[in-house]
């Protein structure tokens, strides 16, 4: 079983597995203590589990509920309770406000098949998700707070950054990482 931070993670082949996009956001996210934090698509629930060290309380959710039921156990397999697990496309089952909310996004186009693909596939153009979670995301953050959202540059950075201004949240690429043949950015916004 790897570890990451620290943490005991473990695998499933229906689940994203963390990679070079997770250690990024794992490495960018700045959460304060006493603060709540909410991980969208959140699969082996890695950084809710590391947001859970600092945050008050964190929610992970994800729209594959083979993510969930493994997230739950690396939950409690690390001896983590301030987290809780739920199966939610995007913020359907979502309420409140959060002070951080992050996002590792689907950005492929195409359609999902399997439990993996919502992982990789974003829709149609690859935007699908992740233009419905920028335009949801201002109802569910606090006034001070920060939206961490991870993509690739494949599909369209500028895109984001626009699309963030539009919801009424002012957005910049605060990480950038190389790999293989694209740059996968954190993006964050804020009031
Ligand atoms: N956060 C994990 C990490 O960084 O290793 C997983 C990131 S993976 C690239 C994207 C995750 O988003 C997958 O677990 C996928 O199931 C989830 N996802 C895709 N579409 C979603 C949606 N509409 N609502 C919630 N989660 C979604």
């Amino acid at each position: 079983m790897p570890t990451y931070y620290g943490l005991r993670i473990l695998l499933d082949e229906d689940v994203y597995e963390p990679a070079e996009d997770t250690f990024l956001l794992a490495e960018t996210v700045n959460v304060e203590p006493g603060e709540t934090a909410l991980d969208m698509g959140t699969g082996t629930g890695l950084i809710a589990l590391i947001m859970a060290r600092k945050a008050d309380f964190v929610i992970g959710v994800d729209i594959n509920p083979k993510a969930i039921e493994l997230a739950r156990r690396n939950a409690e397999l690390n001896g983590i309770r301030n987290v809780e697990f739920r199966v939610s496309d995007l913020f359907e089952n979502v309420s409140g406000k959060f002070d951080v909310i992050t996002f590792n996004a689907p950005y492929l186009p195409g359609k999902p098949e399997g439990p993996i693909d919502f992982a990789l596939v974003g829709g149609e153009t690859g935007r699908e998700v992740i233009d419905r979670f920028i335009d949801e995301v201002p109802r569910y953050l606090e006034e001070k707070g920060r939206v961490y959202l991870v993509q690739s540059s494949i599909t369209g950075i500028d895109e984001t950054l626009w699309r963030f201004e539009k919801a009424g949240l002012r957005a910049d690429v605060v990480a950038k990482r190389h790999v293989f043949f694209e740059d996968i950015v954190v993006v964050q916004a804020r009031r």
